[in-house]
């Protein structure tokens, strides 16, 4: 252990060259993981400053490169969201902005916890590399309009190493350190805007729109601190977005989307979230600009030549025919009614145990796991109509799930109010 770093890491509050020296220091190994789990401990207990979580974040940025399109015109922007069941929005909102006219280098995440990642989804192509040198990614958002890979070693190694040390110590859970991590990533994507998804609702790690609001202020804040202009939006995640959940099945209903037969609620946010990052542009553009660009299928090549360019091919994922799994299993509803509340952190750890994540899974992801919802909230429903349809091909999960699986939905004898998708 190098103890010429104890002082620094005892501080109670830290300068821009501090967090720069502790980042780079952790990250060089000159700081051990040890020294580094009590000063994330500290940050987890006591949080931080807005002006520490701004310079934290550069110096997130700072251990890696950060992408420049200043060639390019202004709008080079990106979405992120904090995560849910059924969200597979930037699949079809990055190729729209795309045909829009907008540059989209968009980093994303795998699955955390219950919810799903964008890239567990998008390797269900096959041929799909997901992650690529900077520079090939950076030719195909300048040649294309997007790409959408992972994490690599070039973008804020220091956020890779502090969120395992995180995660391992399970002190995910700080607003400061979730801030500089997000924000690193997105900041270091050489964007200029940035529209925020906070999910809230019963299967969300934001599950009040107290908290939502909470976060949304400070990624705002430290973006802002960095030059990005932020955008922050709070929508629904009481249940599951669209009518299928979990891997292969997303990219399905994404392309169904683009193809301009998306479910309303899912376009709902996907019209929503594009039309506020659009107008930050001072943009005069409409819903329904959008969906001609949908209609006329350009937002469906955009996403054809991503994929191309990512090695990917749809003709080979068509034949994989992922709503047509080996194995499926189908609940129902034991009562007449209306559909009043699903479980929804309960379905998405159900759809991670199968192989859409890695919650309650060592097995790995496996790409036919999945959810078809027969329902949704306000539905009426007879008894012993399908509710909700699990899909996977693994037989033994199958069982394993329907020995195990508890109540996942409630239905009552009333119609409650419609749902608010965006609040
Ligand atoms: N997602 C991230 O990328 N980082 C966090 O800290 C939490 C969620």
């Amino acid at each position: 252990m190098n103890t010429s770093y104890n002082t620094l890491l005892e501080k109670e509050s830290f300068s821009k060259s501090d967090l720069h020296n502790l980042v780079n220091a952790f990250l060089l190994g000159d700081i051990s993981e040890e020294q580094m789990a009590k000063w994330i401990e500290g940050i987890y207990n006591h949080g931080m400053s807005i002006e520490e979580s701004a310079n934290y974040t550069q110096a997130i940025i700072n251990s890696g490169i950060k992408l420049d399109f200043n060639d390019l015109s202004q709008m080079v922007v990106d979405k992120h969201s904090t995560g849910g069941v059924g969200d597979k929005v930037s699949i079809i909102l990055g190729p729209l902005l795309a045909a829009y006219g907008c540059y989209v280098p968009m980093i994303v995440g795998r699955s955390l916890g219950h919810t799903g990642g964008t890239l567990d989804k998008l390797e269900s192509i096959p041929g799909y590399k997901s992650h690529l040198e900077i520079n090939d990614f950076k030719r195909n958002v300048e040649d294309i309009g997007i790409s959408i890979m992972g994490q690599t070693d070039d973008i804020c190694p220091a956020d890779k190493k502090i969120y395992a040390l995180r995660d391992k110590i399970n002190m995910i859970d700080s607003y400061p350190l979730i801030c500089g991590s997000i924000m690193g990533k997105k900041i270091a994507e050489g964007i200029n805007a940035l529209i925020l998804d906070i999910k809230t609702g019963n299967g969300a790690f934001m599950d009040t729109v107290e908290k939502a609001n909470k976060l949304g202020s400070l990624l705002k804040q430290i973006g802002e601190f960095n030059g990005v202009q932020v955008e922050v939006a709070i929508t629904d995640m009481n249940q599951p977005l669209g009518n299928f959940s979990g891997v292969g099945v997303e990219v399905v209903e994404s392309i169904d989307a683009l193809k301009g037969n998306g479910p309303k609620d899912l376009m709902d946010v996907v019209f929503y979230l594009s039309l506020r990052i659009i107008k930050l542009f001072k943009k005069n553009v409409k819903r329904e600009d959008l969906e001609q660009i949908i209609d006329s299928g350009e937002a469906f090549s955009k996403f054809v030549s991503m994929v191309e360019a990512h090695g990917g091919s749809i003709s080979e994922f068509e034949r994989k025919k992922y709503l047509h799994p080996e194995f499926t299993y189908i609940i129902k509803s034991t009562d007449d009614g209306f559909l009043k509340t699903f479980h929804t952190k309960q379905i998405g750890e159900v759809l991670s145990s199968i192989g859409a994540g890695r919650f309650d899974n060592s097995d790995g992801i496996d790409n036919f796991a999945g959810l078809k919802m027969h329902k949704k909230i306000g539905d009426s429903v007879v008894k012993d109509e399908p509710v909700l349809e699990f899909y996977c091909s693994s037989e033994k999960k199958i069982n394993n799930l329907k020995k195990k699986i508890d109540s996942l939905f409630v239905v009552s004898d009333y119609k409650c109010n419609d749902v608010t998708l965006i609040y």
